[in-house]
């Protein structure tokens, strides 16, 4: 979608700290982080939320969610632990339309959030 910010970040149109990018996903660091490492894990390809997703997209969706468990790895905080968030419409504070999921770790957190 021409004038969503995270497919623009997607196709490096602007610039994000990208951490990890393959033909159907890509990972960044949130530009207000909630945490030491606060990531965003997008597909390329624009969905609007979960809601939007479509039973075909049950692959990549699953290609989201290890791309989670190896960036957790990755940044350090798979041993003390990681959360991992998707937002669906205003009322649960989804304020980029493009799905995306946050990857939230490297201090302790309470339960529920906000
Ligand atoms: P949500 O509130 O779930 O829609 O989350 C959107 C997230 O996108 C927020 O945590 C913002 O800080 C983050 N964000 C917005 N614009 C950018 C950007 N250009 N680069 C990185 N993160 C962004």
């Amino acid at each position: 979608m021409s004038d969503c910010i995270f497919c623009k970040i997607a196709a490096r149109e602007i610039p994000a700290s990208i951490v990890h990018e393959d033909d159907e996903v890509v990972a960044f660091r949130d530009v207000h982080p909630e945490a030491p490492v606060h990531l965003l894990i997008v597909p390329r390809r624009h969905v609007a939320s979960l809601a939007e997703a479509a039973d075909a997209d049950g692959a990549l969706l699953g290609r989201i969610l290890l791309a989670a468990r190896d960036l957790a790895v990755s940044e350090g905080i798979d041993a003390s632990g990681w959360r991992l968030v998707t937002n669906r419409g205003p009322g649960a504070g989804q304020t980029v339309l493009h799905l995306h999921f946050h990857l939230l770790g490297g201090r302790g957190m309470t339960w529920p959030p906000g």
